[in-house]
Parts: C-alpha cells; structure tokens; sequence
C-alpha cells in the first residue's frame, strides 16, 4: 500500500481547492507546502497594527446569495460559504487620467452606463451596445468552452472573440478617455488592449459588473485557511516548510515525490501547483511534447507592490471607492512596455481596503496598496546592493502618481512595505515572479493550449496559473476542477 493516494505540491489556490475536493472525496491526501502558510498569493501579512493584503483586489465568481455564481457554490461545494464573510464593493472603479479624466463606475449595467454618458455625454447607445456586445462574446464563450455545435453559435463570436480590444473598441468609439473608462481591466489580465483577445476582457468585465466585485472580512488568507480547514477536517495531512524537491517516476508513471528532507512519500496521483517549469524540472525527464510546448511559451509578469498603514481614515483621504486605477495617459501600449524599466511608473492600481472594510486596519487608519505591473528582468541588472536603492526610488514614483490624486497621504504613512518581482520569486518559487503564470495573450488562451488536460506524464496533473488562466477565480476553479476529474478516476478504478 502507498503512503497516501495523492500529494498536492503548493498549497495556493488551486492546491488548496484541489487538495480539499480530494479529501472531501474520501481520497489520502497529502498537501506539502514550502512556505509557512497557506495560499501561496492569496495571503497576508502583518506591519506593526496592520494587516497587509497582499495580492486580492477584487474578487469575481462570487455573486449575491440569490444569485450565486461559481465560487459561492464552490465554497458552499467544500462547506466553507458560512465560515467566510463576503464585503461587496459597490463600484468597479474610479479611473482617472490627471487633468483629463475622472469617473467612477458603480458596479451595475444601467448604473454604469449612466456614469459613463454623464463623463463623456452623447455615447449612451453606443455605450449600450459594446455591453450588448460584451455579454453576447461573454455567453457564446461560455457555451463554446462547454463544447456547443458551432451552427448553434452566433456567428459574430467567431468574427469578435479573438480580436484584440483596441480594435473592437474603435468601432464603437472615438474618445481615448471613453476608451480607456472601459478597458481599464486590462491590466488584471496583464495584456494591453492591443493585443488582448476581446472574449478574455469580455469574461473579466462582465464577471464584475453581472455578479459584482468581492473582497472577504480577514483578506485572501481568511479565505486560504478556511480552504485548508476543509481540508483538514476532511482527514488531510499537511506539511508546511517543506518543499518538493523530486517527483519520482517507474517506467513513465509517477510513484511518489521525494520531500526536500530526503524523505520519500509514495504516492500514484501527484497534483502539482507549482510552475510548470518547477514541476517539469522536478521530474527529471519531460515527455518531448511536453519540451516542445514549453520551449514556446515566455513567462509572464510579476507585480511591484507598496502596501501602506496610513494614520487616517479613508474618508480623510477623500477616498470613496476601494480601487481606482490612475494612468498618466491613454497609452496603454506605452504603459505596458514600461513594465520592462525603471521609467517612472505609468499608471497605478490603488485600493483601499477600508472604503468597504476587510478588518485590516484599526478604527480610524486605513491599509492602501499601490501596485504597478512589471516583467523581472527589469531587475536583472541591478546589483544586490543597490536592490533596496532601487525599489523605494520605484515606489516613489508610485507615490507621486498617486498623490496627483489622493494628496496628503504621504505625510501619514505609519507602516510600509514594498514588494518586487523578486519578493514574488522568493515566495512562490516561481520564475520571473509571475503571478498569471505565461504571458495571457491570444496564443495562450484555452483555444490554443491545455497543459492542464494533458500533463503528459501517468499520475501527474497540473492545477493552478500555470496551467491554465491566472487569477484568484480562474485558480480556485481550476483545482476543483483537477480535483473533481481525479476523484472520477479513483472511483473508476
Ligand atoms: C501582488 C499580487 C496581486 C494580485 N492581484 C490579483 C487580483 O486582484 N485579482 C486576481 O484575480 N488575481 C490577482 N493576482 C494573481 C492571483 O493571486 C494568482 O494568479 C493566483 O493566486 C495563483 O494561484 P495558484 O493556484 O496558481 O498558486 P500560487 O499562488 O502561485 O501558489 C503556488 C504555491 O506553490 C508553492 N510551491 C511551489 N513550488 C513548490 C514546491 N516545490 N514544493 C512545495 N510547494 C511549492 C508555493 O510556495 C505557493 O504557495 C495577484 C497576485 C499578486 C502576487
């Protein structure tokens, strides 16, 4: 008999959703983690009297009770919906270019439609017709992904889906600062509007404004542990500071991992949530269809990070939403090649997480995060000791955009913290630091690659950023998915 039935490596997201459907499915699972807690981006840590969220912005997938979309579900799935305490942002954002553009858009079809013929009057129908747009490409992808007869498609997903936005966008409108109020997501999904496929950006707006964006009471890690309490209760094992250092392998198929101890744990199912290039390297051999696929991809980007305890009040700051986006300007294409230097940022992801408090900072204070995008090999040139340097000259820049915006809030910063796409690197093992896995354009999309579907080695499946979309939704689903299609097998053997 083999020491357990599966091992799950990383304990992120997708480990952990996938690990849980396991042990929930009555499956001998053994979860091994490197780090000393659960998540993996999903986390949070502590500075003097705050709590500092480290990656969740908004979280999609959640719906309201009566209309539940699939992480509610999948929640309530792994007995965890009661222990989790949802905070509704009422807003998608604020987005503003200084001295040219200020808008908020309420997290509301008609709500937002209102907002933007207010800021850029004359757009109404047109506006309402890209939404028209956005939901039609949003339901066709759903029912091609859940493989519909093509004659049962309509015909205009074929002609839209994979056309980048810049150019859907210009058939509708004329005004950059219009343009800019509606695609401004673009940057969760790391892909300029010029290159980003129109059906990813569709899914990402049309999951915010139909079913709203979340956060949790006690941040992601409020979330991670409870998906480990499953877990646990469920008769899970888990080992935390301990990596995977081998996944073993008798002619093709997996036996079991050896642990960075030495130690060596049988095992005929392995889930890895690690990076694709980590899992491969683990073990040893990769299958040449495998190498092949690899060999194309480019990994993809990593963030930089100020995260902020400020000694004020989000209403003394003249914050009224939790994001707002704010850009120098409407080039976006300028924007994200940026994210390869140390030009002063360009545009700045802000959230306040005490406009619709998740509990992190104490009566009174308020927790900002400013975050940019950024590939690591900006960082490969420069030398450790000019790392610290570095990085809070960047995260002035930071400042400064911000500060066009919401002034005053350097003079009440009490607690900072600065992270890098090497801090990324470190923490999650992965290369480049990057937090979506590859590079999410056109080629990467689910059309075109399924690493996930064919890990190509007997006993090894791949849950997580890596192996399919990036992202907290896409993950969680992701290793229920894993989990649910290897629960299949067991029974059927
Ligand atoms: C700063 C930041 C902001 C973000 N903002 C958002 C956002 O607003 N919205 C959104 O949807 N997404 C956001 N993301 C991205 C999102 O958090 C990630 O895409 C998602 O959490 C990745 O989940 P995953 O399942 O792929 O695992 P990961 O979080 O990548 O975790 C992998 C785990 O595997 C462990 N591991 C790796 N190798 C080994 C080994 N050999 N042995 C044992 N353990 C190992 C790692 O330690 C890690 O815990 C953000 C990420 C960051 C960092």
């Amino acid at each position: 008999m083999t020491d357990y039935d599966a091992v799950v490596i990383g304990a992120g997201n997708a480990g952990l959703t996938a690990a849980a459907t396991l042990a929930r499915g009555g499956v001998r699972t053994l979860l091994v983690e490197r780090h000393n807690v659960p998540g993996g981006c999903a986390t949070s840590f502590r500075r003097g009297r705050f709590e500092f969220e480290v990656a969740l912005h908004q979280l999609s997938g959640i719906g309201s009770p009566d209309q539940a979309f699939m992480l509610r579900r999948l929640f309530e799935g792994l007995g965890i919906a009661d222990k989790l305490e949802f905070v509704e942002e009422h807003d998608l954002y604020r987005v503003v270019v200084p001295g040219r553009l200020d808008v908020t858009i309420p997290a509301d079809w008609q709500g937002a439609v209102d907002a933007l013929e207010a800021a850029f009057p004359g757009n109404r129908s047109r506006i309402e017709d890209f939404f028209a747009l956005v939901k039609l490409i949003t339901f066709c992808q759903v029912a091609v992904m859940r493989n519909a007869p093509t004659d049962q498609v309509d015909p205009r997903y074929f002609h839209e889906a994979l056309r980048p936005v810049a150019e859907v966008l210009d058939d509708f409108f004329d005004d950059d600062g219009l343009k800019m109020a509606l695609s401004v997501y673009w940057t969760y999904l790391g892909q300029p509007p010029s290159v980003l496929p129109f059906q990813d950006f569709a899914l990402t707006l049309f999951a915010y404004l139909e079913f709203k964006p979340w956060h949790l009471r006690g941040g992601s890690q409020a979330m991670s542990s409870a998906l480990l309490g499953s877990f646990l209760d469920a008769g899970g094992e888990v080992r935390f500071n301990t990596g995977v250092e081998a996944i073993l392998t008798d002619e093709g198929r997996v036996t079991g991992v050896r642990l960075d101890t030495g130690e060596q744990i049988s095992a005929p199912e392995v889930v890895s949530n690690a990076s694709l290039p980590t899992t491969y390297a683990m073990l040893g051999e990769v299958p040449p269809e495998v190498a092949a696929d690899l060999g194309t991809r480019r990994v993809g980007v990593s963030g930089f990070v100020m995260h902020m305890g400020l000694d004020a009040s989000a209403v003394d700051l003249g914050f009224t939403t939790s994001t707002t986006f704010i850009n120098r300007d409407t080039d976006d294409d300028r924007t994200h090649a940026s994210w390869r230097t140390f030009d002063p940022v360009r545009g700045v992801a802000v959230s306040c997480y005490d406009v619709e408090p998740i509990g992190f900072a104490p009566s009174g204070a308020c927790h900002v995060t400013l975050m940019t995008l950024q590939y690591a090999d900006a960082w490969d040139d420069v030398a450790p000791q000019d790392y610290a340097a570095t990085k809070f000259a960047y995260a002035e820049t930071l400042l400064d955009l911000m500060e066009t915006t919401y002034p005053g809030v350097r003079a009440v910063i009490e607690e900072v913290d600065v992270a890098t796409p090497l801090t990324m690197t470190r923490y999650l093992g992965h290369p480049g630091g990057a937090i979506y896995g590859y590079d999410q354009d056109a080629t990467e999309g689910w059309l075109f690659r399924n690493s996930e579907r064919k890990p190509g080695v007997e006993g090894l499946s791949l849950a997580g950023s890596w192996a399919g979309m990036g992202g907290f939704q896409p993950t969680l689903e992701a290793g229920s998915r894993v989990g649910r299609r290897l629960l299949r097998r067991f029974v059927n053997a």
